[in-house]
């Protein structure tokens, strides 16, 4: 018999908590989201996996060469100056891991079904720019990397933070072979948006029920381009008592959004990649268990995927 989580694989390191003084972003949820699963046993310690941090080679892929080194060597410049973040050693190398962490998540989707990243999800750093609390894109360096490894050709990133995912969709503009989804406030950080491949801008306090409405269709036009795996940017900030966001979708309205991404990918046998994405909640134990609920609900799709006869 398969335990719970056999279908998945769950990446974290302590490395993806950094010291950014005092902020908004509370960079301690992903050791408490990792707890949580820990805790609740459905996760089992042993089966985490820790990312080193990403090679050069593999951010070159998705950044460009003076950007990166920028990061090296700590330099406050135009390319750097808009991180909305302390620029230290420390900081770039959680980034580093992170970009590793989704990347390491994205290959066992590909074996497994499921792989969730227990950080991740900087959806605003572009190539050569960061932006947004967002050093590295996570995201595009994973897609590319599997490319590269002649893993995968066509991927989607299905972006649900309440943000645009903006440096996705400048890194992948024109790329016929990464469809990117964002859903996201239309007047709300960040102007002006780059366009996705489909981009749905909501009025100020959508709540559930248009919320799905609105999702249902955008997803079909995912399935319909025939991904061969799905990175979900599952950012917590959608939710009605964000305090960067101006959604008003429920507990019960983020979960339901959780499965149709995630059961629907199952459903489709799509290997599915879950990172955390933002979350700002006025409770910090909201954004936790938003963020935790995420990763069981993927957890119990892949596992329902793989007891699916074959
Ligand atoms: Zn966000």
């Amino acid at each position: 018999m398969r335990s719970m989580s056999s279908a998945a694989v769950v990446v974290h390191t302590p490395g993806y908590f950094c010291d950014i003084g005092p902020h908004v972003f509370p960079v301690e949820k992903f050791a408490r989201v990792r707890a949580d699963l820990v805790n609740g046993r459905e996760i089992e310690a042993g089966q985490l996996v820790e990312p080193a941090p990403a090679a050069r080679e593999n951010l070159l892929l998705a950044h460009t060469p003076e950007y990166l080194d920028d990061l090296d060597a700590l330099r406050w410049t135009h390319r750097t100056h808009m991180s909305e973040l302390p620029l230290k050693a420390e900081i770039v190398r959680a980034y580093r891991l992170a970009a590793e962490g989704t990347t390491l998540a994205a290959r066992g989707a590909l074996e497994h079904g499921c792989g969730i990243n227990l950080g991740g999800g900087f959806h605003h750093a572009s190539a050569d720019r960061a932006e947004g609390f967002c050093y590295l894109n996570d995201l595009a360096v994973a897609v590319r990397v599997l490319q590269r490894e002649g893993r995968i050709r066509r991927a989607a990133v299905v972006d649900l933070d309440v943000h645009q995912g903006n440096g996705t969709a400048l890194i992948f503009h024109g790329d016929q072979t990464v469809f990117t989804l964002s859903i996201h406030q239309e007047m709300n950080y960040p102007m002006p948006k780059p366009p996705s491949t489909l981009d749905v801008g909501l009025a100020d306090g959508t709540g559930d029920e248009e919320y799905l409405r609105q999702l249902d269709p955008a997803l079909d036009a995912v399935w319909a381009f025939a991904p061969e795996i799905v990175l979900y940017q599952a950012g917590a900030d959608p939710y009605v008592e964000d305090q960067l966001g101006g959604l008003a979708l429920t507990l019960a309205g983020l979960e339901a959004r959780d499965r149709r991404v995630l059961e629907g990918c199952a459903r489709r046998v799509i290997p599915a990649v879950v990172t955390l994405g933002g979350g700002y909640a006025r409770r910090f134990e909201d954004t936790v268990s938003i963020h935790a609920r995420t990763c069981r609900i993927a957890l119990a799709a892949a596992e329902a995927g793989a007891r699916r006869p074959a």
